[in-house]
């Protein structure tokens, strides 16, 4: 245990960003999933509040995205405003490196035609809730087709929520080549039902 994040083939930016937070060692949920994440694999999170999900997925994205292409090339889903917010800070912190990384929120609640504008500036990441992302894929103005990367935070929330569908449709319009990462604090039978249709060969 205790194993620095140095021993991971990471962007040299983002080793730079982890040290700028202050993260030396990688937390149990970090050190068992990031090296499958960062092989490409699908994977399942499973680790109770506070373990450190956050870094653990936003590294591999991060890790993924390629900064010269503006297309939106991953897709972080949260059950609620307040998780997108919290989750695109730490995004933003962990890239605080990497150059003109633009990570957009959308949520409900907010102006549609300030999100509007935001999207045709473009942007690598997209952090929100399904609700208002499946209204901007369902309207086109947030095109998946070049998404590698996409995440299912507090999965369990957001089937307890209601979301199933919304998350559906916006897997809909993703490739079928791309990585699918789930992450959530329980593991109801739901969520392997969840997992089984819109992940392939998992590891957990
Ligand atoms: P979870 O999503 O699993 O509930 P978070 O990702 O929100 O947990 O992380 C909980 C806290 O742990 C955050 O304050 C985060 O900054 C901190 N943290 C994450 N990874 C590390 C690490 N490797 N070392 C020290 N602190 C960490
Ligand atoms: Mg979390």
């Amino acid at each position: 245990m205790s194993v620095p994040f140095t021993t991971l083939p990471l962007r040299p930016e983002l080793l730079q960003g982890i040290a700028q937070i202050g993260y030396e060692t990688m937390t149990p949920i970090q050190e068992k999933g990031l090296p499958l994440m960062l092989e490409g694999q699908d994977v399942i999170g499973q680790a109770k509040t506070g373990s450190g999900k956050t870094a653990a997925f936003g590294l591999a994205l991060l890790n993924a995205i390629d900064p010269e292409l503006r297309k939106t090339q991953a897709l972080v889903l949260c059950p609620t405003r307040e998780l997108a917010d919290q989750v695109a800070m730490a995004l933003r912190q962990l890239a605080q490196r990497m150059s003109n990384t633009r990570i957009l929120t959308l949520c409900g609640g907010r102006p549609y035609r300030d999100q509007l504008a935001a999207l045709e500036h473009g942007n690598h990441i997209v952090v929100g809730t399904p609700g208002r992302i499946g209204k901007h894929v369902q309207k086109r103005s947030l095109r998946l087709r070049d998404l590698s990367v996409l995440v299912l935070d507090e999965a369990d929330r957001m089937m307890d929520m209601g979301f199933i569908d919304q998350v559906m449709d916006i897997l809909y319009h993703a490739p079928i080549d791309r990585q699918t990462l789930l992450f959530s604090a329980t593991f109801p039978p739901e969520i392997e039902v969840l997992s089984t249709s819109i992940q392939r060969r998992p590891q957990t």
